[in-house]
């Protein structure tokens, strides 16, 4: 968890000030330990960075990554951890250094809440790309919590037509899947999907508004239909080798958001000449990837984290252009313990948000 000193270096040697307004205190859901329950404590947030805005949490989404910290899959979770990093809510304050953000607004917080601003990447406009980036999460305060914090240029404006109580899925899945389609995807086409869980259904979903000609990759039965109603305009099962075969050199873009490993090779060879695997579900076993199987096609692997501010603020545009949002459960942010396992038991349709009840 950040220390005030560690916030303070964050902001790259801007002076703090007391915070000018709110609560003295944020309530938080703590866990302790790694695959603890989370208990509800009081917390001193200490001073607001300069640069740093202040939001109380309306929304927060549920990401199987806040699964993957809880239970330190990827060795970095730092505890004690205050977990979600799919944050909507309203601003109640701001440092004196921070630009375009006013107290009242709704502004939505993914999965970095700051970068150095001044690297290669942070100049290039890749801030999601900065070696100091911080995680939401790891070694900072996220949003199930009364309150959550984040430099300025990490907290996304929402716009009007956005439902709030939906919106935030949209700021770490949702960009995680439309940053490939903005970088690799054309209207004109066939992207596949594999995947139909948290992210996967938002894939189907910007994939389709996109105009892309979209298959839905699912080893579930039960959700053809459903990722049909996505707009997915072809569902294959994931578990068909043969009906995999059949969609030989058929796909300009694959985009897979699964983290169990699946027959690669098998979905290499369903790429067209200059295709692209593209990986963003986090897998943990690592992916065999015959030489022969790229090139003689021409075909590329490739993978991405989450996207820009900018990059978040085009999607949250085309979001609200062509209505697209998450389809969620929502649970009062007391109950985030069952929460938890509902996400973990796999059966969440299909993306869990928790709504502050503080
Ligand atoms: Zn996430
Ligand atoms: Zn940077």
């Amino acid at each position: 968890m950040s220390t005030p000193a560690q916030t303070q270096d964050r902001t790259a040697g801007a002076t703090t000030r007391e915070l000018p307004a709110g609560p003295k205190n944020y309530r938080a859901w703590v866990a302790r330990s790694a695959k603890q329950p989370m208990v509800l404590e009081t917390l001193d947030p200490g001073p607001l960075g300069a640069e740093e805005v202040e939001v109380a949490v309306e929304h927060c989404g549920l990401c199987h990554s806040d699964l993957s910290v809880l239970n330190n899959e990827w060795g970095i979770s730092q505890y004690p951890a205050v977990l979600g990093h799919e944050v909507i809510g309203r601003v109640t304050a701001v440092g004196p250094n921070t630009k375009a953000r006013k107290v009242g607004q709704r502004i939505g917080i993914g999965w970095f809440s700051g970068s150095d601003m001044h690297c290669r990447q942070c100049m290039a406009g890749s801030h999601h790309l900065c070696s100091q980036a911080q995680a939401t999460i790891i070694g900072h305060r996220g949003g199930f919590a009364s309150h959550a914090r984040a430099h300025w240029v990490w907290t996304i404006p929402l716009p009007e037509k956005l439902n709030p109580a939906d919106a935030g899925p949209l700021l770490c899945g949702g960009i995680t899947v439309f940053n490939p389609l903005m970088m690799h995807a054309r209207p004109t086409d066939r992207v596949g999907v594999i995947g139909i869980g948290g992210i996967g259904h938002m894939a189907v979903k910007f994939a389709a508004a996109y105009g892309c000609d979209v298959t839905a990759f699912t080893s579930s039965e039960s959700k053809f239909d459903e990722a049909r109603g996505f707009g997915a305009n072809h569902v294959v099962s994931s578990r068909d080798p043969a009906g995999i075969k059949k969609l030989a050199g058929g796909f300009d873009l694959l985009i897979s958001t699964v983290n169990v490993p699946l027959d690669w090779d098998a979905l290499i060879g369903t790429l067209a000449p200059n295709g692209r695997l593209h990986v963003v579900g986090a897998v943990l076993e690592p992916i065999p990837v015959p030489a022969f199987s790229l090139i003689g096609q021409q075909r590329s692997v490739s993978g991405s984290p989450t996207g820009s501010p900018v990059a978040i603020e085009t999607m949250l545009d085309f979001a609200a252009r062509h209505a697209i949002a998450p389809q969620t459960e929502h649970f009062p942010m007391s109950k985030i313990n069952e929460a938890f396992a509902r996400l973990e038991s796999g059966k969440a349709r299909y993306r869990i948000v928790l709504d502050a009840d503080f």
